[in-house]
């Protein structure tokens, strides 16, 4: 399914959904345009690679995308990267701590000259003269991310920040839904989301930037200004796996020996 997050004359962003290959978590793939040319951004993994490029060629054609935006490594963000590269000119942006993994995702060669490795501190860039700033968020929940900032349209994109798997509603527009919300967000940042000081890191950074949709790359996005900040002192509170539980994780495995069919 295809969702008009933002449109003017000139600027659009849309998000995909619903588009799951056999076997993969749901996830949110994004395409950003400006006078008809585009970022896409996580473009996804291998399995819903036909199903992005056909939703997203309603927008526009492949080959008018400069920029392939990878919030982090996951396979579920950019592992459909090798056949991505062939229909298009796009650079590749994803942390300088993962740029020499990339190509590991494509055949021999491909993604030769068109990595731009972000540094830690982010860095404004622009789509076809449109401003767009990749916002740092490290260890939220991989050791280089980032975050995408579009000051037209006033989005957010988290990555798996604020990620939530089967949300109760795809738009979060109420602070009734975002009670309930919080819910469906816990489990996944408990365990996946590394550091509290990271959060709180966070927020007070982007709280500088004007924002009024947030939206993460699995699961419903949250709209309006108040619950944005909601969202803000919830990522500052809510315990991560660092801080609250992680000595637990680290025990031998049982004594049984398991059966691997
Ligand atoms: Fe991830």
């Amino acid at each position: 399914m295809s969702t008009v997050l933002y449109e003017d004359e000139s600027h659009k962003c849309v998000k995909f959904d619903g588009l799951i290959g056999e076997g993969e978590i749901p996830s949110n793939q994004f395409l950003i345009t400006h006078n008809r040319r585009g970022l896409l951004l996580d473009c996804g993994g291998y399995r819903v690679y036909k199903e992005v490029l056909g939703a997203m060629s309603y927008f526009l054609p492949a080959g008018s995308l400069d920029y392939i935006f990878l919030s982090h490594q996951d396979p579920d963000i950019g592992s459909g990267l090798n056949l991505w590269l062939p229909i298009c000119k796009a650079k590749i942006m994803i942390s300088g701590l993962w740029q020499r993994f990339i190509p590991a995702f494509c055949v021999r060669g491909l993604a030769n000259e068109r990595l731009f490795a972000i540094p830690d501190r982010g860095v404004n860039f622009e789509l076809n003269g449109s401003p767009l700033m990749a916002v740092a968020a490290h260890f939220l929940h991989s050791p280089g991310n980032f975050h995408l900032y579009d000051p037209v349209a006033k989005i957010l994109f988290t990555s798996d920040l604020g990620a939530s798997v089967a949300p109760h509603k795809e738009v979060i527009e109420t602070e009734e839904d975002f009670e309930l919300h919080k819910k469906k967000m816990s489990g996944f940042h408990n365990r996946y989301i590394a550091s509290n000081v990271a959060c709180r890191s966070w927020a007070a950074m982007v709280r500088n930037l004007d924002v009024e949709m947030i939206v993460p790359q699995h699961g419903a996005h949250i709209v309006g200004k108040t619950l944005v900040e909601a969202f803000y002192q919830w990522v500052e509170n809510e315990k991560t796996a660092v801080d609250d539980f992680v000595e637990s994780l680290f025990q031998l495995p049982e004594t049984e020996v398991v059966k691997i069919t």
